[in-house]
């Protein structure tokens, strides 16, 4: 039985005070459309005040970040992975009641919200510059400095796992951070912000503005006081806001789409490599940029491989969140409706549905519900091996050869992820020094979500580099120092 509930306030987070806004928008949850919440909508005026708070905080004229020392932000920072965790069943109900993911997986992304504050804290006093050997009479030093006030546009899909990957880093590094969260799904990140004011983080480094993309969203993408843009989401979206950063020359992290694949060798471990194959795609229904959507399979194991995956499909079920079924509903009827659309080209272009997962009896109607499938027969070039579904489906191709599994492996214009399973050593190697993307897994997908290793795109994937210690540097910049002595 399931605890009532802990709503966050129905304002925007601006300068350490719950504020207002002229009006809300009201939140549903996706596996029964039912009202969930209200969030606040901020406006420009809105997004303005946060961004100058956030100014305020970072020079010293609001509350006491500027003062705190690199040690004070580590101890700070471990100190609210503790509170995180202490609170992490009720912020896992609302991730599931507000996502539509299963508990479990929404237990798993509190718990990895928790160590990314757990992993920054630890990195926050052990990022250092360096010492450059120049001339004789000179000592020269680099600095590595926050940027200032940190603009972040999160998305709906993982929000309280990418609260703690772009808020942890960017105050690890002693930058203020104006956050905007996605319409869609922010209650965790509107509690965690809560939680962290109530344990004393200081006013105006942490400010959270929800609204709607084309309002608060677009208003910070183009605010010019901004010193740094980090985004996550859609591709068109993030040219969108690349755009309109560029306007004021703020520096930018995209984090977009993928169409990872997953190649599987015909020496490879198969009872390794399938169900990692079925939870790379299932996970969050899909709704994953680094989700393992196409399958590129040897062809003297695709007919036996295509029939146990099959087995697998036919045994998942979808079902509301609290259920902890395989699979929860999509986000919204516009995602349910976009994907039904393109599932409904494919088949009218002979693609076939090898096997189709089940929507639970327990589930409830009205839910943004579309069952798991796997797709076979795809005509080369075709859209479904293209673009991002976003959604639990599974798209097989056949290679002959390691070179032909290369060649499609490239042939999209994403670069997130890739998985290569075989156990051949030499194989592994040249594909992994020869697929362009930003991550490539070798006999696993996904090292369990790791928190510590840097994670980014190639091409439409984006650029910029986010977790482990890579993702704290580039939260700061280099400033040279050269000093000349007798
Ligand atoms: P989106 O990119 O439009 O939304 C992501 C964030 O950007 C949200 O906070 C949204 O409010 C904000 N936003 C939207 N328009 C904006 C604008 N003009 N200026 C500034 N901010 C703006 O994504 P979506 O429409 O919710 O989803 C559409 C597609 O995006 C999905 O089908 C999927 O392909 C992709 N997506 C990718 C990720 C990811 O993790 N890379 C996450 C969500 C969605």
């Amino acid at each position: 039985m399931q605890d009532a509930l802990v709503l966050p306030p129905q304002q925007a987070l601006i300068g350490g005070e719950w504020v207002d806004t002229a009006t809300t928008l009201q939140v549903e949850a996706p596996a029964s459309c039912e009202p969930l919440a209200r969030i606040a909508r901020s406006q420009e005026g809105d997004v303005k005040a946060a961004v100058e708070s956030a100014h305020q905080a970072f020079s010293g004229q609001l509350g006491e970040w500027a003062s705190w020392s690199a040690r004070q932000r580590s101890e700070w920072l471990l100190r609210f992975a503790n509170i995180i965790e202490a609170h992490h069943e009720q912020l896992a109900q609302l991730e599931c009641a507000d996502t539509g993911k299963p508990m479990t997986q929404a237990r798993g992304d509190i718990g990895a919200c928790a160590r990314y504050f757990r992993f920054y804290g630890g990195a926050a006093d052990k990022l250092h510059g360096e010492t450059i050997p120049f001339e004789t009479d000179f000592a020269v030093m680099t600095l590595r400095e926050p940027y200032g006030v940190c603009a972040q546009i999160i998305p709906w899909n993982y929000p309280s796992q990418i609260f703690g990957r772009c808020v942890a880093a960017a105050l690890a590094a002693g930058n203020t951070v104006v956050l905007k969260p996605a319409e869609d799904a922010c209650l965790s990140v509107l509690r965690l912000a809560q939680l962290a004011v109530d344990h004393g983080l200081p006013a105006g480094a942490l400010n959270v503005v929800p609204g709607l993309g084309a309002e608060a969203g677009a208003a910070l993408a183009a605010h010019p006081n901004i010193d740094h843009l980090s985004f996550t989401g859609s591709p068109e979206t993030g040219t969108h806001v690349a755009q309109a950063a560029a306007q004021h020359h703020v520096p930018v992290t995209l984090e977009l789409g993928g169409k990872s694949p997953q190649l599987v060798f015909a020496d490879a471990d198969i009872d390794a490599a399938l169900p990692a194959v079925v939870r790379g795609i299932i996970q969050n229904a899909g709704q994953t940029c680094s989700a393992g959507s196409r399958l590129l399979v040897q062809r003297e194991i695709a007919e036996s491989v295509v029939a146990n995956l099959s087995e697998r499909f036919a045994a998942l079920r979808c079902d509301a969140g609290e259920a902890d079924a395989d699979c929860g509903p999509l986000i919204n009827a516009r995602q349910k409706a976009k994907l039904e659309a393109r599932l409904a080209a494919a088949e009218a272009d002979g693609i076939r549905v090898a096997a189709k997962g089940q929507l639970a009896a327990s589930a409830p109607s009205g839910g943004h519900f579309v069952v798991p499938q796997l797709l076979t027969d795809i005509p080369e070039g075709h859209e479904v091996l293209q673009e991002e579904l976003f959604g639990p489906v599974l798209v097989v191709q056949v290679f002959e050869d390691e070179a032909e599994a290369l060649a499609l492996a490239n042939a999209t214009d994403f670069g997130l992820c890739a998985g290569i399973w075989t156990r051949d050593g030499g194989s592994q190697l040249r594909l992994a020094k020869g697929i362009r993307s930003g991550q490539v897994f070798i006999n696993n997908y996904g090292a369990a979500g790791g928190v510590e290793l840097p994670f980014g795109g190639v091409g439409r994937s984006g650029h910029g580099r986010e977790k482990g210690f890579e993702g704290l540097r580039s939260y700061t910049r280099i400033k040279t120092v050269a000093i000349k002595h007798d």
